[in-house]
């Protein structure tokens, strides 16, 4: 395996098209190193099969997305929300995944700091599970243009507030760099989030100038305009250790030979040069 790829993880969902076992037996095959997988390709399989797959597969697990999705306008929904996350730490943990990704969600029409206060409730409530399995809780901030019904969470600053409120070695942030590469004070977010341990995850793709759709139009790096290095560069020096996690959604990739596909990540990921 080429050193360089030591770090390089791939969603199963950039290669959307693929089963769980076509993903993992083509990134071993690619030099790939890690694998984070989308519940959708657990689905048709179910658990075990999925953890018996990974399990043997060498490839580390960086993360198992996603869970969240907590406010709730009734304290049923609310509790409904966690419950299913509760089921996602266990999946995470029969996976042998380092940690649960969350997007946690927000209500048409409910103001961002009240569902936040459900964010913050619905992982507290998570937590003594999330101990117990030694499954990490990711916060990803998304991009401001799902605050509406995705994420009351946009900057690095909000997911740190939430980490901040429940203190826990459980709980981090997982820097996306699509969602957040805008952010004026990222650097110093990263910064602090390492002295703070709560830096988990890295997600890597690009920004397309000319976006076409808001969800299956992103970039592969290159493509766009996000300096990943030098933010890439900006984890490393805050002390994270993690994998670089490809995460594209793409229809345009998507449509490609999947082989070739993985092809052009492995060669766009070596030419950042991280
Ligand atoms: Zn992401």
């Amino acid at each position: 395996m080429p050193s360089d790829l030591k770090n390089l993880a791939v969603h199963t969902m950039t290669n959307k098209p693929w089963s769980l076992r076509q993903c993992v037996d083509a990134y071993t095959k690619a030099g790939v190193s890690g694998i984070s997988v989308w519940r959708n390709v657990i689905e048709p399989i179910g658990i075990d099969e999925a953890a018996k797959i990974l399990k043997g597969s060498g490839l580390i697990v960086p993360a198992l997305v996603r869970g969240g999705f907590f406010p709730a306008s009734t304290s049923d929904d609310r509790q409904k929300a966690i419950d299913e996350n509760r089921k996602i730490i266990d999946e995470a943990a029969a996976i042998g995944a380092e940690m649960v990704v969350l997007v946690v969600g927000a209500v048409p029409g409910m103001p961002l700091a009240e569902a936040r206060k459900h964010v913050a409730d619905g992982i507290g409530a998570l937590l003594p599970q999330a101990v117990d399995r030694n499954v990490k809780l990711a916060i990803e901030p998304l991009h401001p243009m799902y605050a509406g019904d995705k994420s009351c969470i946009n900057r690095m600053r909000e997911a740190r507030e939430v980490c901040e409120q429940l203190r826990s070695r459980m709980v981090g942030i997982a820097v996306d760099v699509y969602h957040v590469w805008w952010d004026p004070d990222l650097q110093a977010e990263i910064e602090m989030a390492g002295k703070q341990h709560t830096l988990f995850g890295l997600h890597i793709c690009d920004w397309r100038l000319n976006t076409r759709d808001l969800l299956t139009d992103r970039g592969l790096m290159g493509d766009g305009c996000i300096d990943i290095a030098t933010i890439c560069g900006w984890a490393r020096d805050a002390g994270f250790d993690g994998m670089d996690e490809v995460e594209v959604f793409s229809d345009t990739y998507w449509a490609m030979d999947q082989d070739e596909y993985l092809k052009l990540i492995v060669e766009r990921y070596q030419a950042l040069n991280i």
